[in-house]
């Protein structure tokens, strides 16, 4: 069975690592001339590094990706600590998997070194597609066309394939814009930050940082109203001056932070509602293409990976013989979908519950948070403790 994957991001490259440990012929095609990960930080939760560590990435992992102590929410203006869950040693004792905090390019160049580099067909933009009886075949703007048993439409939020799949529908604008930087970790030594990953919680808004790259820099995310911003881009400027005025009045730890970035990128945020499908015959969508989330679980990549770990089971059955190649593909949808949509929602709801003014309902919010704080990472353990290849 040959399987083409469209895009090679996380997904689309997890989704390759997966099928061929599954012994299926997959090749990749994508739109970029080089393979490129800017945007700074990024968090993952076990739910995916198990997937990650059985495709024998610990090396590259471990390598490369900071462990958080803890995963806290603080106040606003004073810092009083709302909420505090072990991560580290005890996050990997209860799920059996280490959480990690990783430079996006790191984690896509561990991934990319795994798969062989005769897979990836770079510069291929796919502008196409037809069903021919029993494959599938894939149009490209460089005029090469490709047919496979199965294609995978893993290109991201503004997916072609999922156009093909479901119809014209644009993505959905937050209201909320992110100011991205990394700060190197010597600029910050006086502050004593701890290795956790923090988010500080204010009227409108919200802040995270955490360590990447071996602690060598501080990632920070600042999440603001958007006003007329739109543009989704690594490489869009944004005055770190801006950035210190939207947390005016902040606690100084956040401003100190934001003061000792050189450069930040803004980056509009956008998601789509959950569909009813992923799948149509033999192509279906995978990570964004099929889920696109906002940030605020930081799942949308480990979502990729768990959809990665299952397609790939899935359409080993069909390659066995066992179902068919639809079936699988319904198989997967049946398995991923209500789950992807419940972190879809959930990281919709995180965007009021994070940005609530000071008020009745976030004293409600922040007592909530206090009588979790007894809790442990367990709180999580319908995320975290997933194992995606489990049945
Ligand atoms: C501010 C921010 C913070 C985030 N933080 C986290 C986090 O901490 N943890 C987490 O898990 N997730 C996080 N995410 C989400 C995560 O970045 C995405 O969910 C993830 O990168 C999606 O991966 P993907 O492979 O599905 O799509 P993409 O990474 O978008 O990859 C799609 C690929 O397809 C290619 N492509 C597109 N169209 C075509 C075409 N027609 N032909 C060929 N190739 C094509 C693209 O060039 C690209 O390489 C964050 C997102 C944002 C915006």
């Amino acid at each position: 069975m040959r399987v083409i994957v469209i895009g090679a991001g996380i997904g689309g490259l997890t989704a390759a690592l997966t099928l061929r440990r599954a012994g299926l012929d997959t090749v990749i095609y994508e739109q970029a001339r080089e393979l490129r990960e800017v945007g700074a930080g990024i968090q993952l939760s076990p739910n995916a590094t198990r997937v990650l560590l059985r495709l024998g990435l610990d090396d590259a992992l471990r390598r490369d990706g900071v462990r958080p102590i803890a995963g806290q929410f603080r106040r606003w203006d004073d810092g009083r600590v709302l909420s505090r869950a072990p991560l580290g040693d005890e996050c990997e004792r209860i799920f059996g998997a280490p959480y990690y905090h990783f430079h996006r390019a790191d984690l896509l160049t561990a991934l990319a070194s795994a798969v062989p580099q005769e897979i990836v067909h770079l510069g291929h933009q796919c502008v196409g597609l037809e069903s021919v009886s029993d494959s599938v075949a894939v149009r490209f703007y460089n005029g090469v066309t490709a047919r496979g048993d199965v294609v995978i439409g893993a290109d991201g939020i503004h997916s072609m394939i999922r156009r093909e799949i479901v119809g014209d529908e644009a993505p959905l604008f937050s209201g909320s814009i992110a100011y991205r930087g990394l700060v190197p970790a010597t600029r910050l030594a006086r502050h004593g930050l701890e290795t956790n990953a923090t988010g500080w919680l204010g009227p409108d808004r919200h802040f995270v940082h955490y360590f990447v790259s071996g602690r060598r820099y501080v990632n920070f995310v600042a999440i603001v109203p958007g006003g007329d911003w739109r543009i989704e881009s690594w490489t869009a400027k944004g005055a770190v001056a801006d950035a210190l005025e939207e947390f005016d009045g902040w606690h100084p730890q956040v401003r100190a932070i934001i003061a000792a970035a050189t450069a930040t990128n803004r980056w509009a945020l956008y998601d789509r509602d959950p569909l009813e499908r992923w799948t149509a015959g033999r192509v279906a969508l995978l990570g964004d293409a099929a889920h696109a989330m906002l940030p605020f679980m930081a799942q949308g990549a480990a979502q990729a990976i768990e959809d990665a770990a299952v397609i790939a089971r899935c359409l080993a059955r069909a390659q066995a013989g066992e179902i068919s190649i639809e079936g699988a593909l319904t198989r997967y949808q049946d398995k991923r979908l209500p789950r992807a949509t419940r972190v879809q929602n959930g990281s919709r709801a995180n965007g009021v519950r994070y940005h609530l003014r000071d008020g009745e309902e976030q004293r409600r919010r922040d007592a909530a948070f206090a009588t979790a704080v007894a809790g442990t990472s367990t709180l999580n353990a319908w995320l975290f403790g997933h194992d995606a290849e489990a049945d």
